[in-house]
């Protein structure tokens, strides 16, 4: 008996012409064909003389379970399904059942995944180029995934500006989830950001909307769209959607000349080097406002306190001064500073970050701190903070300056969350 095969077949967006040819050869040399009803449709010419199985949408096991079979059988399966098939598609599933029934790689029979165009390049390329910076994709299906992390999610990649493809975004059932993401997004995004919505791409009935994400709510959206949200440089011009690469902060256009203090082939002045260089710099030179300092320079590019302290004392590969008044300390070593630093009473007393740098200090009396095995708490005149230690993920002690002159002018200790963000500082 012949070895059996399993194919799992991505055919692309549905059209002929955007099938790769292995996966038209891969249908082409199986014996069973398994799929999704519509599926098995749009390849439905490649299909004389084969045995068919269709399977309604939610049968995704079973599909799996039946290719096993046939292939046990000594038979070539082809499990076919739309765009890349492992993008939200039926390879997952496939594995699962396979290794459930203990094959594995190697085995009599052989396994092989034919990659396609998946929906997020093939209705791109419908709309101009909206993915030519950073991007992800996130399925709106809430079958299998619970909504908070669906919604974490989305809030993630709105907040950093990432070009988004939202999957699945509305069916019959569903159709409050675009509602919601659109909400999320313009927590971050201007109402006026390109949003493409494209239906069924390069298939007959395809559809194409140009809107803006305050209109997206609003608009013909279900199974077969995918809709992509630009990032805030994303435009339309001429009825095309385009996100920049990036060029635009380097050099004056696309074809002209290197912008000062930029090199051709070479990182940015804000690249990572650059970057850390620049840090340096700035707060080598801030004193006496170098925690509010810190602070800023936190909040202007939107990263964590801990990713400046490692900037400020981490070498950069042109510049290998680094900074020696900011050091991270073991968290035993780190609370046993801050406890002998709030002795010294009254000291002030920053809870979370300021995000301007100009908040007025409540100053704690030291009385008025306490400290436990779980916690720190601070609590006077009607106000209440608190840390649980549990969630101190790293403790950084500034010394500023420890060399030039002898004096320290100033000292704080920073307890950091494991985001790296502040929960409590303390005001040196
Ligand atoms: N494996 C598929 C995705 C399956 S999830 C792929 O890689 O493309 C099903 C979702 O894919 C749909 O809800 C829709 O969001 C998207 N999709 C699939 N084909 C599409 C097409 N031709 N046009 C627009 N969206 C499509």
């Amino acid at each position: 008996m012949s070895k059996g095969k399993i194919l799992l077949v991505g055919f692309g967006p549905g059209s002929g012409e955007h099938m790769t040819f292995r996966a038209r050869e891969a249908i082409e040399e199986s014996d069973v064909v398994i799929g999704y009803s519509t599926y098995i449709k749009l390849v439905e010419d490649l299909l004389v003389d084969k045995e068919v199985i269709r399977k309604g949408m939610t049968e995704e096991t079973d599909r799996a379970v039946e290719a096993y079979a046939h292939a046990k059988q000594g038979k070539t399966v082809a499990l076919i399904s739309s765009g890349d098939i492992g993008v939200y598609g039926m390879a997952g599933p496939s594995y699962e059942v396979l290794f459930q029934a203990g094959w594995k790689p190697g085995d009599d029979i052989e396994v092989e995944l034919v990659p396609g165009t998946t929906a997020l390049s093939s209705c791109a390329a419908r709309v101009g180029s909206p993915l030519t910076h950073d991007f992800c994709s996130i399925s709106l299906s809430d079958l299998l995934t619970p909504w908070p992390t669906i919604a974490r999610r989305l809030d993630a990649v709105a907040d950093s500006d990432f070009v988004i493809a939202l999957y699945n975004p509305k069916s019959g059932r569903r159709r409050q989830q675009i509602i919601e993401a659109q909400r999320i997004f313009l927590k971050y995004r201007s109402p006026d950001t390109p949003v493409a919505i494209v239906k069924s791409a390069y298939r007959d009935l395809e559809k194409i909307q140009l809107v803006t994400l305050k209109e997206m709510g609003d608009c013909d959206i279900g199974m077969l769209t995918t809709v992509l949200i630009g990032n805030s440089s994303t435009f339309f011009k001429e009825g095309l959607m385009v996100t920049p690469r990036g060029y635009a902060n380097k050099y004056e256009n696309i074809t002209g000349g290197v912008k000062q203090g930029e090199k051709r082939g070479r990182s940015l002045s804000l690249g990572l080097d650059g970057w850390k260089a620049g840090i340096k710099d700035r707060l080598s030179n801030t004193n006496p406002n170098l925690c509010n300092d810190i602070e800023t320079v936190a909040a202007e590019f939107e990263l964590s306190i801990e990713e400046i302290f490692l900037a400020l004392t981490s070498p950069a590969e042109e510049s290998q001064n680094t900074v020696d008044w900011a050091e991270e300390l073991a968290i035993e070593e780190g609370l046993k500073a801050f406890q002998s630093f709030i002795q010294e009473s009254p000291k002030n007393f920053a809870i979370g970050e300021q995000q301007t740098g100009q908040t007025q200090l409540t100053q704690f009396d030291s009385n008025n701190v306490k400290i436990d095995n779980n916690s720190i708490c601070l609590a006077q005149n009607g106000m209440m903070a608190s840390v649980v230690k549990d969630k101190i993920q790293h403790i950084w002690k500034i010394n500023y300056p420890s060399n030039g002159t002898d004096e320290v002018v100033t000292q704080s200790i920073w307890l950091l969350d494991k985001r790296g963000k502040a929960m409590l500082r303390t005001f040196g």
